[in-house]
């Protein structure tokens, strides 16, 4: 029997490997079930090779749960090791990187776990004591035991071991004793070890008889050792595909839209699939990632920063040897394996696209609105692939046709450009509440652009700075011919007078809430009486601030301004301003007599003011000017008061404003309660 200390300068490793790696603890079952695997891979590469000639027999690896004893045993039928061996790659080698570790990042925990192989060690995270029970596949090797507290000191002496290989034995500790419930263990096996080469076997397979689960005869293989991403896309139909994601994801029932096999060699190594899903929810985007790993074993499904945001939406595998095991996510992020990995992707992803696109347009427009989102992310945040996908980024207008952006251009450039020479893109968010504007788009036979994904107004933004002469509006956001303006100006029918007369009319029965502004704008006789705009800049102004959610509010907490726009050439118009000169004509005529001796007097006095200096003029006419701009704004006043209570008192104009709301959808609870009574009274009368 042997006795000794591990490593030299160890004294304080057990405890920084309990402290420092509490949170991430659950890995030491993947680290002694990956180096059973490689233990039983080495053993299969010797006998191939010829090296060893005996019995190869079952090559499995077991994990087994003792409850009562508080044991996890890893047993492996691989190489084994001898007295020698664990004293050059247990006691020695496996402390050597923690020495130099231990000195140069005492306290941090990142670099502790990006720096330092944990391998075996890890299993003192959970145990109180840790044995090797291993016989090496030498010709007449001797059996070891080697045993360890968590502390420096270990006993390793011979034993008495019938099979080949290594069992380790975990005494699990009174804080980890989570780790000892089968579920636990059921849990991180298939989270950690799912697709690892070697058969692990955990137990038996259960089935429900005499109203309890009991264990069957059959071995519980809990992975997969040949998955899909290893073998060649030649050798794969389209159902081993679907059939592999739902092994990955077993809970998601989407069908994903399409995958992509990688297999790269050079200039390193990855192989995977990358599945675009049918995103439905933002749960399923935050619950199912991508999964990293490492020659089949399992790293992380954390992939952000890794690999571009935008990729992270994408379902699947990646693996590659290059991607180290055991490093923290600051180590990986900044790994140059790991970026030229991400870039590769990236063009990949968009190659095959590209390939769809161009070989399967019609599938390619029917899957669109689910590769939407991932694509317009893309486009967003990466120029690299925003060049690469602009040939086949879709716009789809409101008739459900699809165009790409070459093509669109092509398409309105000769009826949507204005007088300065820019192609005017309208588009729609709601082709129900603006169903009015696009309608009256048609009708001019311009197109009408859908638009209404979540990041389509940061798509709009990021066009018109990438595509020449080209901005986008809103259908609703002006008048139709002010949204595309072209050099034939129309006549207003009215003169200003009748605009001044009308404009108080109208600005009596505007919405309490929200800034509204009267114009009076010609849109034919065949237009509406009244509609409702919202200017371009404000709104996307609002949009974005209520996108960004943040208090940036400037924006945010304006008031929503709109522009009523009266309809100068509608009869209706027309009627109600007979109407309004008929009801006040007379008293506005005797408010305007009263008013004229006024106006005279201020004109006859400012003209005498107009060459003297101001201490020239006597302070008697002064005041006396005052007074009678006083008396004017009074006769202003009243003016305007009784054209409001005259509004006001006339159902047709809040009529015909309630109207122009309605078809925004934007008449609601009392307002419309009103509507549909003042409506029927209407009808009635
Ligand atoms: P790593 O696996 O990264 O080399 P470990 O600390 O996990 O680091 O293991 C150290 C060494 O111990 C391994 O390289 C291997 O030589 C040996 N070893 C560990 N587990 C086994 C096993 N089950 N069978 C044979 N050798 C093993």
């Amino acid at each position: 029997m042997q006795t000794g200390n591990i490593g030299v300068t160890t004294e304080n490793i057990f405890p920084i490997i309990k402290k420092f790696l509490y949170s991430d603890h659950e890995i030491f079952l993947r680290e002694l079930v990956s180096n059973a695997v490689d233990a039983s891979q080495k053993m299969k590469a010797l006998a191939r090779t010829g090296e060893f000639t005996g019995e190869l027999g079952d090559l499995k690896v077991w994990v087994e749960l003792d409850k009562e004893a508080k044991t996890i045993t890893i047993r492996d039928r691989g190489i084994g090791m001898t007295a020698e061996e664990i004293e050059k790659y247990i006691n020695q080698i496996a402390f050597s990187s923690a020495n130099d570790f231990l000195d140069q990042y005492k306290d941090k925990v990142d670099a502790i776990i990006g720096h330092f192989g944990l391998g075996f060690y890890s299993s003192f995270m959970v145990s109180k004591k840790v044995e090797i029970i291993t016989l090496s596949h030498k010709e007449g090797a001797q059996a070891v035991r080697w045993s360890c507290e968590g502390n420096p000191e270990f006993v390793m002496e011979d034993t008495h071991k019938d099979d080949r290989g290594t069992d380790i034995i975990l005494h699990i500790d009174d804080e980890n004793l989570e780790f000892v419930e089968k579920n636990k263990l059921d849990e991180l096996l298939s989270k950690y070890c799912k697709f690892l080469a070697v058969p692990v076997v955990f137990g038996k397979k259960t089935k429900w008889a005499d109203g309890k689960e009991q264990d069957t005869e059959e071995d519980n293989q809990i992975n997969d050792t040949d998955p899909a991403w290893r073998k060649k896309p030649v050798d794969l139909k389209d159902e081993d595909y679907k059939d592999f994601y739902k092994k990955l994801y077993p809970g998601l029932f989407e069908e994903p839209l399409f995958h992509i096999h990688l297999n790269v060699d050079y200039p390193f190594n990855l192989t995977g699939i990358l599945y675009f899903p049918r995103l439905k929810t933002n749960l399923d985007i935050q619950k199912n990632k991508i999964q990293l790993y490492s020659n089949q074993v399992f790293v992380t499904d954390s992939v952000e920063g890794i690999v571009p945001d935008y990729l992270g939406l994408l379902h699947g595998v990646l693996d590659s040897p290059d991607i180290p095991l055991n490093v923290s996510r600051s180590y990986l992020q900044s790994d140059s394996n790991v970026k030229k990995i991400s870039s590769h992707i990236t063009k990949k992803v968009a190659d095959r696209l590209h390939d769809i696109f161009k070989n399967e347009r019609e599938k390619f427009e029917t899957k669109w609105d689910d590769l939407k989102l991932f694509i317009t992310y893309g486009v967003l945040s990466d120029p690299k692939f925003h060049d690469r996908a602009s040939k086949f980024v879709l716009l789809k207008n409101t008739e459900g046709k699809f165009f790409t952006l070459e093509e669109y251009n092509e398409a309105v450039k000769a009826n949507q450009t204005n007088k300065q020479d820019q192609v005017i893109y309208l588009y729609a968010t709601d082709t129900l509440t603006q169903h009015t504007f696009i309608d009256a788009a048609k009708a001019k036979g311009y197109d009408v652009l859908h638009l209404n994904g979540q990041l389509d107004i940061h798509l709009i933004n990021h066009l018109e700075s990438k595509l020449d002469k080209v901005s986008f509006k809103r259908v609703d956001a002006d008048v139709i011919d002010k949204l595309i303006a072209k050099d034939e100006a129309r006549e207003v029918a009215l003169s200003q007078d009748q605009i001044d007369l009308l404009r108080p009319v109208f600005e009596s029965s505007t919405p309490e809430n929200g800034n509204y502004s009267i114009q009076f704008e010609n849109l034919g006789e065949d237009g509406l009486p009244v509609i409702l705009t919202q200017s371009e800049f404000m709104r996307r102004m609002k949009d974005l601030s209520a996108m960004s959610g943040s208090a940036m509010g400037f924006y945010g907490d304006l008031p929503d301004s709109y522009n009523l726009v009266v309809n100068t050439n509608h009869a209706l118009i027309r009627q109600m301003l007979e109407l309004t000169q008929k009801e006040m004509g007379g008293m506005l005529q005797d408010l305007d007599g009263k008013k004229v001796p006024v106006s005279q007097q201020i004109q006859e006095l400012e003209a005498r003011h107009k060459d003297m200096k101001d201490e020239e003029i006597p302070q008697a006419e002064k005041d006396q000017l005052d007074e009678l701009h006083g008396k004017a704004s009074e006769f202003d006043n009243q003016r305007r008061e009784s054209l409001f209570q005259f509004g006001r008192q006339t159902p047709v104009i809040k009529q015909v404003i309630d109207l122009a709301l309605l078809s925004n959808n934007m008449l609601k609870g009392p307002a419309l309660t009103e509507f549909v009574k003042r409506s029927v009274k209407l009808i009635g009368n």
